[in-house]
């Protein structure tokens, strides 16, 4: 599954090739890609037919084309989703779910999903809190790259959960983007377990671990976005090589980078957590 870091590279990549052009047709190859436009692929098509792109943005894990009629094309890319650039004399993907041609006959859009857990859809544009994103993210929270985070409020709301540190990272509506893997890299380095209980962390942890959050991800971004899957490619078709340098994540029985001591895997929200036993300790039990 692409995290923010993989989701920001599709989107800059993408967006140096879509700004300002105007689509000329859709065409909808599998029904499944469009499932979630619940009025269907001809109206689908139909309304995107003839407007302008005007920007790609993206919050947390979500990704959208603001069109020029006040709508938004959402794209989820699910597990195996791929945004690709493409000319039009290249030969189609073998898994092309929806093809976008432009009126200036120039290279095509092209989603191309093996597994179909991905899709289009569009969505209006609304304004939340001084920015204009797609209804279907209004109830999203800014994510700790968004040049409007408050990791200072973020960090006082944080501390206001009562329940564990990793369990509040991941829900959206705090802070968004914050997946399984970023969550556990942001806690190995502020030496957190994360089952700490949010409620009793000092403010200097709580902004600590956002922080470390917002960092780990720039360090993707930097290395090209992280790559576990071998589906997952950016708009170029090259994959990301981050997961060389995680600390934590994936590395279950291999030494801590910071103390030597093997790394231990231990399940959590059905999922895997990686951390060290020595510099991340487990919380004692809470009191009553
Ligand atoms: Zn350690």
């Amino acid at each position: 599954m692409p995290e923010l870091p993989e989701v920001e590279v599709v989107r800059s990549g993408v967006e140096q090739h879509l700004i300002g052009r105007t689509v000329a047709a859709v065409e909808v190859l599998h029904p499944r890609a469009v499932r979630r436009h619940v009025p269907g692929a001809a109206d689908f098509t139909g309304r995107l037919v003839g407007t302008k792109i005007m920007a790609v943005r993206r919050r947390g894990k979500y990704l959208w084309f603001d069109l020029s009629d006040g709508d938004a094309v959402l794209a989820h890319l699910g597990m195996s989703g791929q945004l690709l650039v493409q000319p039009p004399e290249v030969p189609d993907e073998r898994h092309l779910r929806v093809r976008v041609r432009f009126a200036d006959a120039g290279p095509e859009l092209r989603f191309v999903d093996q597994r179909t857990f991905g899709g289009l859809s569009l969505a209006e544009l609304v304004e939340v809190d001084g920015t204009v994103v797609p209804t279907t993210v209004a109830h999203i929270a800014r994510d700790p790259m968004d040049p409007l985070f408050d990791v200072a409020d973020t960090a006082r709301r944080l501390r206001s959960r009562r329940t564990e540190v990793k369990r509040v990272l991941l829900d959206q509506t705090l802070v968004s983007g914050i997946g399984n893997i970023y969550a556990d890299e942001a806690l190995w380095r502020v030496k957190l377990h994360g089952t700490r209980p949010a409620d009793r962390l000092t403010a200097a942890q709580a902004r600590g671990v956002l922080t470390a959050a917002a960092e780990v991800m720039a360090d993707a971004l930097r290395a090209g976005g992280t790559s576990f899957d071998a589906l997952y490619v950016n708009v170029n078709g090259e994959s990301g090589y981050f997961s060389r340098s995680l600390d934590a994540y994936g590395r279950e029985g291999e030494p801590c980078r910071r103390c030597g001591a093997p790394l231990v895997r231990e399940s959590f929200m059905n999922r895997s957590s990686f951390s060290c036993p020595s510099c991340q300790p487990k919380p004692r039990a809470r009191r009553r």
